[in-house]
């Protein structure tokens, strides 16, 4: 069984305080703390009695998770499992980076989000460059709120040129880039315009359900974040039987995370083997236009 898994357990507290995000500054009691570690050791114990699978894992925690040394310690063990091809994580990049001497670094990945009201530029380039130093393969991005344009234009210049910075669409409100905005933006991140869209997906196929899926602190599993409809639980025995293709239910998609399963994107051969962490296989950024089929 080839598979991936976006896993996102009860955590759901953060050390930054983004104003648009509602885990911002959110803290948690020891109980929930304790929750959570219990349902990350029973997730990892899984993956580790499945010999013989190829699994995919994401972490997509509601907050940080990389600043808990509990997550730090199951990348590196899931790192080190031959079962697992890849282990990813969403991260504001926060938290000391010494752990990842602890992981098999050829199957580690981060998804780094660069936040310009929670931390300096400077700082933030210099959790970079350790990471680049100690041989992790990561992407940055950023939300590209039109206050941060320039900052957004002086975060690529000063990052190195390998490594890919894209940028998320803000689509809360309507119309919010001027053809010039989304112009400056694309140049960028020649993959801004596809996510500058939410794309039509009822009944599209898409790849969650059965190769991808999410699953939650107590096994639960949905197709996607996006679709809750429970189709089974890992700890079941009839998992095998719980995940076959399956049409998108929802209108559109509109999050990197689910849009990019879907085929008709042709996104998988951009990314390929980095699809989890979000870095493109050959570095589109520096040869410009990218003929990804957006609509
Ligand atoms: S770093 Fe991420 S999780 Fe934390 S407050 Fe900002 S947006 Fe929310
Ligand atoms: S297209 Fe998006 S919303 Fe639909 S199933 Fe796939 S990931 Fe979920």
């Amino acid at each position: 069984m080839e598979r991936s898994i976006l896993y996102r357990g009860p955590l759901a507290s953060c050390n930054y305080g983004c104003a648009y995000c509602p885990f911002a500054k959110r803290t948690e009691r020891a109980e929930a703390h304790e929750r959570d570690r219990l349902a990350l050791e029973r997730f990892v114990s899984w993956v580790a009695g499945r010999a013989g699978d190829r699994i995919g894992v994401f972490f997509t925690p509601w907050g940080e998770a990389l600043i808990r040394r509990r997550y730090q310690h199951a990348i590196a063990a899931l790192t080190q499992l031959p079962q697992v091809t890849k282990v990813a994580i969403q991260t504001n990049l926060a938290c000391r980076l010494d752990w990842v001497e602890a992981c098999d670094k050829t199957r580690l990945g981060l998804w780094v989000t660069y936040h310009p009201t929670e931390v300096a530029r400077e700082r933030f380039l210099g959790r970079c460059a350790e990471l680049d130093q100690r041989g992790v393969r990561f992407s940055v991005g950023v939300v590209g709120m039109r206050e941060h344009l320039a900052e957004i234009a002086a975060l690529r210049a000063a990052l190195p040129a390998h490594i890919y910075l894209w940028v998320n669409a803000y689509k809360r409100e309507a119309d919010y880039y001027s053809p010039a905005d989304a112009a400056f933006l694309s140049a960028i991140d020649p993959l801004f315009p596809l996510n500058n869209q939410r794309h039509p997906s009822a009944g599209h196929v898409c790849r969650t359900g059965a190769q991808v899926i999410a699953v939650a602190g107590d096994g639960t599993i949905s197709r996607c974040h996006f679709i809750k409809a429970p189709l089974g639980n890992l700890y079941a025995p009839e998992l095998a039987t719980a995940l076959r293709p399956r049409l998108c239910s929802a209108a559109t998609c509109g999050c990197h995370i689910g849009y990019v399963h879907m085929p008709e994107l042709g996104l998988e051969s951009v990314f390929g083997a980095g699809l989890l962490e979000r870095v493109p296989a050959t570095p589109i950024w520096l040869t410009a236009q990218v003929s990804a089929t957006g609509r």
